[in-house]
């Protein structure tokens, strides 16, 4: 048998009722860990990973680049440039115009740290 238990949301921090009937709903799911969220974090979240439209943010950070030359994996397509800083060669991901700086990756990254 089940009973009505209070857990606290790891969200926002407020309790919320695991109630019999989920308890059971949770078991007949084969689920048995308990919900750490109370139902409003949950449909919140639910919301927001349906997210339509919303640009997925997943793993910011930059460093996508392999650094090695003759790449057997396809990726997206860099075009050859010359780096406006050093001179040397510099991939980018973008067809260069001309118009602009372009650096390569170390250029880019000492730039960034550099400010
Ligand atoms: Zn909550
Ligand atoms: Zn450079």
């Amino acid at each position: 048998m089940y009973t009505d238990e209070t857990l606290n949301c790891v969200d926002c921090n407020a309790p919320f009722t695991f109630s019999a009937g989920e308890q059971e709903f949770f078991a007949s799911k084969g689920f048995t860990n308990k919900p750490n969220r109370c139902p409003d974090c949950r449909s919140a979240r639910k919301a927001q990973r349906a997210g339509g439209g919303g640009s997925s943010y997943s793993g910011g950070g930059g460093g996508g680049f392999g650094g090695g030359a003759g790449g057997a994996r396809p990726q997206r397509e860099m075009f050859n440039a010359t780096c406006s800083q050093c001179g040397g060669v510099a991939q980018v991901p973008f067809q260069p115009r001309g118009d602009k700086p372009v650096y390569c990756r170390d250029c880019f990254a000492s730039r960034q740290s550099y400010r």
